[in-house]
């Protein structure tokens, strides 16, 4: 068993905590890779320590990748621990108190492809938790015409270009600039920005060829120092805080817990505090574990137990009890304070990412805490209301949970990275519940607005359906082919559509006189159903006798019900025809010279 202090050995100064966002493809998973790889081949064998679910870069191992970049004297701070697992997901889950648990951050952006919908949620979440973040425009290698010198810092490389692959990198950067500003974000090419804390550094990389790795190790580290020095000096020996990363099982371990440690440090003997799905979960250590030095993967143990780890570095915690606990959850080391001392500011923290439900509203269910406070806050901003908000797959009871909504817009739920248990999805199907799934937020938001707005269609179009449709027309001079039972006459359509079986009358001043009921139309010896504006037909009304209650030259309208004007005045008046909306401004005019308050 070895005594571990992390890269927090330099005084009482932990380790920055660098997390890598962006959007899918534009290099992520290549940056950490090159980071972690040149990291590895630069410093001496070892140097580099891998933790559960995080890599740490000492100082030194930082100075010799950046080379002259750096002058590692003007630094205290033990080096960088990177988040190995990249995206929003993951920052969204780390979080400690209330914020980020991530230090700073670096946005990864392709220079060729810009901002996409990941880049914008993922400026969106920094901005939310005021993380402080620097761009890394990847993939400059794939500029035409580029030549690569491998690892090397971006000016170097950059000035060993042709004017015309500069120029071209050039333009990409500052279309670059400009997206951040169109986001509020003040930004230039690092290597010009005097003060970093109000301005964005942007670093073009390749994460491909190493390029601009030593600036933006040398840019993260010198933000760290620079502005973050004071957050650095924490009591490093102190109970210990983190957060979960992960809930695994793991063979001969039982339940473990990948945690994130940012503060203090975590013993083999702690009693630690976890929040828990159900209830907050007090136990005992069982063993804290690192994984095998890369030399040794070749046993069968995959990892090594450590007496003791201090912040900042992952750990697995093996402990009973454990099956309950959540990603995103606060961990506490009880350690010579009171026990429901620790309980509470668990819980506190705990209270503080509950998210706000609603009478009325939609279900929603995500894989951890964080990302199902980043889920609440996207559907706030949406003006969608939560009714149930949980950690954990969709089961049957919530299924039942979102049968009780009113609205059928919000017999829905939306789940972010998580299962659908099977008896769920079959309940669902039969109870008419809509399931959302996705790991992208954006997407869920997305889709389910477009089935608000295909319900919402139909709603329309059924309540189309039953209306009665305002239309005007005029009995023609010379065109009455039968006087009555039915009156046949000719007319032309006015303005709107005439449709079968609709009630007619004629107004006398402002008051609607019933004269009968349009019983056919024939348009060119054929039986419609309907004649539109503009059209000349034949039609006959059961009702009238011409020449008594109607008289050639008449205009006669449909006998537009109040409340059908009503529905077409305020939710239809965008879907009709403009003709059609002047024949019911003209009618509800008519009407109100009567009643002011007709159709209101
Ligand atoms: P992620 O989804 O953001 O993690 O992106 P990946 O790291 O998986 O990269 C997506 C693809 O882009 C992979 O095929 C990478 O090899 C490629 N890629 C990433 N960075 C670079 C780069 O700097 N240059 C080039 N040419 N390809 C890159």
């Amino acid at each position: 068993m070895s005594q571990e202090h992390s890269a927090s050995e330099p005084g009482d100064l932990r380790t920055p905590i660098v997390a890598v966002l962006g959007h899918v493809d534009h290099g992520k998973t290549s940056l950490l890779d090159k980071v972690r790889g040149s990291a590895v081949i630069e410093g001496e064998a070892g140097a580099i320590t891998q933790h559960i679910g995080a890599t740490a870069v000492p100082l030194d191992v930082v100075s010799e990748v950046a080379g002259s970049l750096i002058d590692p004297e003007s630094f205290d701070l033990p080096g960088l621990l990177f988040i190995d697992t990249p995206g929003h997901h993951s920052f969204t889950t780390l979080r400690s108190r209330g914020g980020a648990l991530a230090d700073i951050a670096i946005l990864v952006v392709d220079v060729n492809d810009g901002f996409q919908p990941q880049t914008e949620e993922a400026i969106r979440i920094l901005q939310d938790t005021q993380t402080p973040f620097v761009v890394a425009a990847n993939k400059i290698d794939t500029i035409p015409g580029w030549r690569p010198h491998e690892d090397a810092p971006v000016q170097e490389t950059y000035e060993a270009q042709s004017d015309r692959v500069r120029q071209q990198l050039d333009e990409a950067l500052y279309e670059l600039i400009g997206e951040l500003s169109d986001h509020g974000f003040s930004s230039d090419l690092y290597w010009r920005l005097q003060n970093f804390q109000n301005n964005i550094g942007v670093i073009p990389v390749s994460a491909e060829t190493g390029e601009g790795v030593p600036d933006l190790l040398t840019v993260l580290m010198g933000l760290a120092q620079r502005y973050m020095k004071e957050d650095m000096e924490v009591d490093v020996t102190g109970p210990g805080a983190g957060t979960v990363l992960e809930v695994k099982e793991e063979q001969g371990f039982g339940t473990t817990v990948d945690v994130i440690l940012y503060d203090g440090t975590v013993r083999e003997d702690d009693t630690i505090v976890v929040g828990g799905m159900n209830e907050t979960i007090v136990t005992e250590v069982r063993a804290l574990l690192k994984p095998q030095p890369l030399a040794e993967i070749r046993t069968e143990k995959r990892f090594e137990n450590v007496e003791e780890l201090s912040a900042a570095t992952g750990v697995k915690i093996a402990a009973p009890e454990l099956d309950d606990a959540m990603a995103g959850a606060p961990v506490r080391v009880v350690r010579d304070r009171p026990l429901q001392d620790v309980i509470d500011e668990v819980e506190a923290e705990l209270a503080e990412i509950a998210v706000e439900t609603e009478e009325e509203g939609v279900v929603v269910k995500a894989d951890t805490l964080g990302s199902l406070e980043a889920l609440a806050n996207a559907l706030e901003e949406a003006e969608i209301p939560i009714m149930r908000a949980e950690v954990g797959d969709i089961a049957p009871r919530d299924v039942s949970m979102a049968t009780t909504a009113d609205e059928d817009t919000h017999r829905c739920i939306l789940g972010f990275n998580v299962d659908v248990l099977a008896d769920a999805e079959q309940r669902a199907e039969q109870d008419g519940v809509e399931l959302f799934e996705s790991d992208v937020i954006y997407q869920l938001v997305e889709r389910y607005e477009e089935h608000v707005e295909a319900i919402e269609r139909q709603q329309k179009e059924a309540v189309f359906e039953n209306i009665r449709r305002p239309a005007r027309f005029r009995i023609l001079e010379d065109h009455v082919f039968r006087q009555s039972d039915p009156a046949v006459v000719g007319v032309e359509v006015l303005s709107g559509t005439l449709k079968r079986n609709t009630p007619v009358g004629k107004f006398d001043g402002n008051e609607l006189e019933r004269v009968g009921v349009v019983k056919g139309i024939q348009e060119q010896g054929e039986d419609v159903d309907e004649v539109r504006a503009g059209n000349r037909v034949s039609v006959s009304i059961d009702g009238p006798t011409v020449g008594r209650d109607v008289e050639e030259g008449d205009e006669l309208w449909v006998d537009l019900p109040e409340k059908h004007a009503k529905v077409l005045e305020q939710e239809l008046a965008e879907e009709i025809p403009a003709d059609e909306r002047e024949a019911l401004s003209m009618f509800v005019d008519k009407r109100r010279n009567r009643d002011p308050f007709w159709g209101k």
